[in-house]
């Protein structure tokens, strides 16, 4: 998958001139140590990068400066291993515009009990330090993440690990150009939204396109590429006849094999990364984008239906994130349909029309032809499949008309108690946080749409913490919400972001 660059953390370590060259020595050497040691530990997806001790407040004001002009730079993690007066921080901070990590650590691990002495107290007075810029970073209310613990421990590394996945969403949100073959659905609210306000808050170019202006790509693809890709298919995925003629149901499958070409070469020609469809405006596309949507997603594209392009930016954000995760479980644009409210089994079926990504299959995946109960178009082919159990998110944004909220919940993953044989789609069922009535209830409340995009990839802390870098309301819904708290959170919150 395209993300772009090649992305890199810069680490700078604060302190002053107060200790002695001795101890500037010692700190630069330890700095040194952490972040080879980091990088050696394969635990984080990015490289960190060594940065001179910061002590004055030229140095920090440049470093700041120079980290906001290297392309390659997704963020600085910042360690105060000695005390660092804050001010000195002022004006690099106020001209910093790149995630910030704060990594609450210290060099040694334990109090050397026998030796120490105030030699050691002062080079290594990170608890003292840490407080004094954690300050000046709040009171100049600057977003950032701070982690607490030795670096040399698995969980601190994950936890730093998993922010800068974050910072990737942080730094490439604003790459994200979505394309909207004609309009939102007519009537429909929740897919709706400000896009001026999307492109000021997230970095979005959401542009619209008359359809057969795409519909024009697909009619140039040469038969002979369709025929490669269709062949591909029947390799790939399980052929699901159902009765139907086996030649009737290729030249169903070609159809999508020439969506899926001509819409990737429009795209990648355009520069863009997420797309939204319609089923009721496919001008000269013989049938609605099915597997060749969820080709695409698969490929790392967002999606979003019936022109939902805040839905379509959101998987493209988590599908950027998530990128190169070691046995990743998948990303994809997901629709809530209908529950299951038998006691003890509650759960929620997720599906869409047609548009599921397979990166979350589990099992064969199937292709079947069948007729779509929407729209007046051919029957189209689509990839069939079931989803992995386990953890995983569901994330909706929504535009409230005075801000935006991204309403996150935790789900639990399960397999159908059955299979469903006469169901033509990719399919997940999922029970949400912290039960499904008080899930449903809060993700109600908040006023979550039907669409959202899902990932077992990413966590709830990673989403938020993107939101709040973003500048706007995250709610989560997770093992600890209570209904009561959750209408006083969205009440307070109301008033927290009142323009
Ligand atoms: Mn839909």
């Amino acid at each position: 998958m395209k993300t772009g660059k090649n992305y890199k953390f810069w680490f700078c370590t604060g302190s002053q001139d107060l200790y002695g060259d001795e101890c500037l020595r010692n700190v630069a050497e330890h700095s040194r140590i952490i972040v080879e040691e980091l990088n050696k530990s394969g635990v984080l997806p990015f490289e960190v990068v060594w940065k001179p001790t910061l002590i004055t407040n030229e140095l920090i004001r440049k470093t700041f400066n120079e980290a906001n002009a290297d392309e390659e730079c997704a963020g600085i993690i910042t360690w105060m291993h000695t005390f660092s007066p804050a001010k000195s921080w002022i004006l690099g901070l106020k001209e910093y515009r790149k995630p910030l990590c704060h990594l609450h650590t210290q060099f040694n691990e334990e109090i050397p009990y026998d030796t120490i002495d105030m030699d050691f107290m002062n080079e290594n007075q990170s608890a003292h330090g840490g407080r004094e810029y954690g300050h000046i970073v709040t009171r100049m209310g600057i977003e950032r993440k701070v982690i607490v613990g030795h670096w040399a421990s698995k969980k601190v590394q994950e936890r730093l690990a998993s922010w800068m996945r974050t910072a990737i969403g942080i730094m490439e949100s604003s790459h994200i150009r979505v394309c909207r073959v004609a309009d939102n659905m007519r009537n429909v609210a929740v897919t709706e939204g400000d896009k001026v306000e999307a492109q000021i808050k997230f970095g979005w170019e959401i542009d619209a396109y008359p359809v057969n202006e795409i519909a024009e790509y697909v009619q140039d693809v040469k038969k002979g590429d369709i025929d490669v890709l269709v062949e591909e298919y029947y390799n790939k995925y399980e052929i699901l006849l159902e009765g139907r003629d086996p030649e009737e149901f290729k030249r169903h499958v070609a159809v999508q094999a020439g969506i899926e070409i001509g819409f990737e070469r429009f795209l990648e020609e355009k520069n863009y990364q997420a797309i939204v469809t319609h089923f009721g405006d496919l001008g000269s596309l013989k049938q609605l984008p099915g597997l060749a949507i969820q080709r695409l997603m698969e490929k790392g594209y967002g999606f979003g239906g019936e022109g939902d392009w805040k839905t379509a930016a959101m998987v493209r954000l988590m599908k950027i994130m998530a990128a190169g995760i070691k046995d990743a479980k998948g990303t994809s644009f997901m629709e809530d349909y209908t529950y299951n409210l038998i006691p003890g089994k509650e759960g929620i079926l997720q599906a869409h029309m047609l548009e599921v990504c397979p990166s979350v299959s589990e099992g064969k995946i199937g292709i079947k032809v069948c007729p779509l109960s929407m729209g007046d178009r051919e029957d189209p082919a689509r990839l069939v499949f079931t989803s992995k159990e386990g953890p995983a998110i569901a994330t909706s944004l929504i535009d409230l008309g005075d801000r935006f909220r991204l309403i996150i919940n935790d789900v639990e993953c399960k397999k159908v108690e059955k299979p469903m044989p006469k169901l033509p789609v990719g399919t997940a069922f999922w029970t949400p946080k912290p039960d499904l009535a008080t899930g449903a209830e809060a993700w109600i409340l908040a006023g979550g749409a039907h669409h959202t995009a899902f990932s077992y990839d990413l966590t709830a802390e990673q989403m938020g913490d993107w939101a709040n870098a973003m500048g706007i309301e995250a709610v989560y819904i997770d093992k600890d919400t209570t209904i009561r708290n959750f209408k006083n959170e969205l009440r307070w919150n109301a008033l927290a972001y009142r323009k």
